[in-house]
C-alpha cells in the first residue's frame, strides 16, 4: 500500500516540480504549525493534511512550472494570509528574498512565529495594506515578482501588485477557472498600472479535477504616481 508521503511525492512530481527531503520536512513543520494555530485563529478552511498538501502546497509550487524566477530575486506575497504561497516558495527556493504582506496583524504575528520556528533567513513579515505599501518608496517598484492568491479580483489585484513590481518584473495571480474572464475585465487596469504581455498558464491540479490558472503580467512601464489609490478604493471602485 502506498503511504501518504508517497502519494504526495508522486503528485508533486506529476506537477513537474521536485522538492528535497529537507524541504518536504520544512513544509510539514509549517503545516503542523498552521493546524495548531488554526485552533485559535482562522488561518485555513482546509484542515485535512493531505488536502493541505494538494490544494495549498502543490498549488503554490505550480508557479515554478510557469515562470523562471531568477536567483536571489526579490518576491512579495500580497495578502499572504497564513503565508501561502510565499512560505512554500521560500522553503523550496531559499535564495529568494521574500516579503510577506498582510493587512491583519494576527496573521502577521503567525508569519513571524513561522519564520522563527523554521529558522528562515531573508523573510520580512509586513503588517499593512497593499495600497499604502505600494506608495512607500522602500517598497514601490522594488520587486522582481509580486504574487497573490485568493485576495481580490484581477482588476483590484493589478492596482495592489503592479506598483510594487520593478520594470521587467512580473505579477503572478493564482486563480481558478474565473481567471480568463477576470483578465478580460482587468485589461484596462493592467495597462494603466504599466503591465503588458499577459500570459495565461493553466493546469489541472494533480490528484483532482480542479482547474488552476496563473495570470502572469509583465511590467514594462512605470506606474503613474496616483496609484495605488487610498485604502479601500481599488476594491470599491476597481479600475476599468
Ligand atoms: N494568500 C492566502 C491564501 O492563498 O491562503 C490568503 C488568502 S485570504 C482569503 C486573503 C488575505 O488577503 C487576507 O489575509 C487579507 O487580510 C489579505 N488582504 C486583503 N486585502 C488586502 C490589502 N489591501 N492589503 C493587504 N492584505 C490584504
Amino acid at each position: 500500500m502506498l503511504d501518504k508521503n508517497n502519494i504526495i511525492n508522486n503528485l508533486i512530481k506529476k506537477a513537474g516540480v521536485d522538492i528535497t527531503v529537507d524541504q518536504a520536512a520544512a513544509i510539514k513543520a509549517y503545516i503542523d504549525l498552521l493546524l495548531e494555530t488554526n485552533k485559535q485563529i482562522n488561518l485555513t478552511a482546509i484542515v485535512e493534511e493531505g488536502e493541505i498538501w494538494r490544494k495549498h502546497i502543490l498549488d503554490s509550487l505550480l508557479i515554478f512550472c510557469a515562470l523562471a524566477v531568477p536567483p536571489g530575486a526579490r518576491v512579495i506575497d500580497v495578502g499572504t494570509g497564513a503565508g501561502i504561497p510565499g512560505f512554500i516558495l521560500k522553503i523550496c527556493r531559499p535564495d529568494l528574498h521574500l516579503t510577506l504582506l498582510d493587512a491583519q496583524q494576527k496573521k502577521v504575528k503567525f508569519l513571524e512565529k513561522v519564520v522563527t520556528r523554521l529558522g528562515l533567513n531573508g523573510v520580512e513579515c509586513l503588517w499593512g495594506r497593499a495600497e499604502e505599501v505600494g506608495q512607500n518608496k522602500n517598497y514601490r517598484e522594488k520587486y522582481h515578482l509580486a504574487v497573490a492568491r485568493a485576495v481580490a479580483p484581477l482588476n483590484t489585484l493589478a492596482e495592489y501588485c503592479l506598483p510594487l513590481v520593478q520594470i521587467g518584473g512580473f505579477m503572478a495571480a493564482y486563480k481558478g477557472p474565473t481567471g480568463e474572464q477576470e483578465l478580460k475585465e482587468a485589461a484596462g487596469a493592467i495597462n494603466l498600472m504599466g503591465g503588458t504581455a499577459t500570459k495565461i498558464w493553466q493546469r489541472q491540479l494533480p490528484g483532482g479535477e480542479e482547474r488552476r490558472i496563473l495570470v502572469i503580467v509583465k511590467k514594462e512601464r512605470v506606474t503613474p504616481p496616483a496609484y495605488p489609490r487610498r485604502p479601500g478604493l481599488p476594491a470599491k471602485r476597481p479600475l476599468k
